[in-house]
């Protein structure tokens, strides 16, 4: 049995103060939420103060990138250990934004999926078409592309546990989310594709949605029976925004 995992992608934003304005206030919002996981992604420079923040709460950590090496002469970088000794549990990995500015390719991507299943982490495996392909039908063709970097490579039992989060490129930030039906129409294409590998495997991993997610298009997008929960990104920055999307799932 699957349950929705709501999760909020913080991006390039916070400060102290913020971090613990928004936990406090999530906390008392979502002090009765039962049967949704809830997960925040600050930025990495603020995980250890906000999991101090959630201390007690059933609000998990994430984060938002990690590097594929474990340690060495990589400035700036982060790895999986580091994260999980701060209690980073669901990490973002192949988000458009780093596909984008970042040049990540499948391939890292793949990488960076492993490294985190070796850890024990989380992997949150973000796909999804731009607009472009979209309009030229690739839709499809994209998202399996994306999920069989890691498909291929390292087998269907790598999806255990993992969470998939559709992002069409074009519903960032734009306010213009995928309807339900679209959104549920990929969803099952997705979990289609994976069952074609493992049946079982399929059926349990979370596909999230995300796009332009908000209070008021959540319950409908949640209603999707292969809609499970969404990684949210501007309505993650309210505390009653994002708890209305977590009720609503
Ligand atoms: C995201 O960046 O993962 C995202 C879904 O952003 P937004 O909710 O702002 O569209």
């Amino acid at each position: 049995m699957r349950h929705p995992l709501v999760m909020g992608n913080w991006k390039l934003n916070g400060s102290k103060h913020m971090v613990n304005e928004l936990i406090a206030g999530l906390r008392k919002e979502l002090s009765s939420v039962d049967g949704c996981g809830v997960a925040i992604a600050p930025p990495v420079m603020y995980l250890d103060l906000a999991k101090h923040a959630i201390s007690g709460s059933h609000i998990a950590l994430g984060a938002q990138n990690v590097n594929v090496n474990l340690s060495g002469a990589f400035t700036g970088e982060i790895s999986a250990d580091m994260l999980k000794d701060v209690g980073a549990q669901y990490i973002i990995i192949g988000h458009s934004e780093r596909r984008t500015y970042h040049k990540e390719s499948d391939e890292q991507i793949a990488k960076q999926f492993a490294v985190l299943k070796a850890a024990g982490l989380t992997p949150v495996l973000c796909i999804g078409e731009t607009e472009a392909e979209n309009e030229a039908g690739k839709t499809e063709e994209v998202c399996a592309r994306q999920i069989d970097a890691v498909l291929n490579t390292q087998g269907a039992d790598a999806f255990n546990g993992v969470v998939i989060a559709y992002e069409p490129v074009w519903a960032i930030g734009t306010g213009k989310s995928a309807t339900p039906a679209q959104a549920q129409a990929v969803h099952k294409f997705i979990r289609d594709h994976i069952a074609k590998k493992d049946a079982n495997v399929a059926a349990q991993v979370i596909i999230q949605y995300g796009g332009s997610v908000n209070d008021k298009n959540a319950a409908e997008l949640f209603a999707q029976p292969d809609i499970d929960g969404a990684l949210v990104g501007g309505a993650s920055l309210k505390a009653d925004a994002f708890a209305a999307i977590v009720k609503a799932a």
